[in-house]
């Protein structure tokens, strides 16, 4: 708390003393900031960690495939029943698309979500002898796997920091937080790999998720209560 409020009393001064060599200040405050941004976040959700309920990657895989336009929530709902009638890639390779569709159904997409789990599955089967593999390489050529997917296996279920999770909320916040002017998720992850350390990325991506859900909300973010106020450029946010 010491140390919270002394902070703050440091960042008061600084906008406080006008005049001396603003440009040099302006340059050191953004070098900065990506490291702000971390230490404040991961203050504030000293727990945070990926929100989809799984035991190990192949859950996690499906998971993430079924997050697609759909609620983490909503997505723990549905895995239980799913995980206990395909415990593994080979059931899910082997399992008949209509039987999936009608476990799936609430997560919308459901037919094209059902047709890319039983693909990707059948990859695994066939390429990998059943085990998801765990590297970029391989897991962007299963079907319906993506870099973003890849991202938050190789990140959550093994452990590696190969790149950063860009959805809509990583997209959204790093524009307003100034980390990037990019809207391209690629481009987006490129800035944020050059911004942050390898070993943050996994954890940044939870933090900024987890910031917005909660408070850099997509429709009305409450920056009057938020940790970054002081400092955050708010790109594109309208004052009230
Ligand atoms: S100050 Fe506003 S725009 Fe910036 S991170 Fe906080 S809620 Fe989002």
């Amino acid at each position: 708390m010491a140390t919270k409020q002394a902070k703050k009393q440091t960042k008061k001064k600084r906008s406080d003393t006008k005049g001396a060599k603003p440009a040099r200040k302006k340059a050191s405050a953004r070098s900065g900031w990506p490291a702000e941004v971390f230490a404040e976040l991961q203050r504030l959700y000293p727990d945070a960690h990926c929100e989809l309920d799984y035991r190990n990657a192949y859950e996690l895989l499906v998971a993430t495939i079924l997050s697609a336009q759909c609620t983490d929530v909503r997505v723990n709902m549905v895995t239980p029943a799913l995980f206990r009638r395909y415990p593994d890639p080979a059931a899910m390779a082997a399992a008949r698309q209509e039987d999936v569709e009608e476990l799936i159904r609430s997560t919308g997409f459901f037919r094209n979500k059902a047709r890319a789990l039983i693909a990707a599955c059948n990859d695994i089967e066939k390429l990998h002898g059943g085990e998801v593999p765990a590297s970029m390489e391989a897991l962007v050529k299963l079907h319906g796997v993506a870099r973003k997917t890849a991202n938050v296996v190789l990140g959550n279920a093994f452990g590696r920091n190969e790149g950063v999770v860009v959805d809509t909320h990583v997209i959204r916040l790093a524009n307003r937080m100034g980390l990037t002017k990019e809207s391209n998720a690629i481009k987006i992850e490129r800035d944020l790999m050059r911004a942050f350390s390898p070993e943050s990325w996994t954890l940044l991506s939870h933090l900024l998720i987890w910031h917005g859900r909660r408070v850099c909300r997509a429709r009305k973010p409450d920056c009057a209560a938020c940790v970054l106020r002081d400092d955050c450029p708010k790109v594109g946010v309208l004052s009230d």
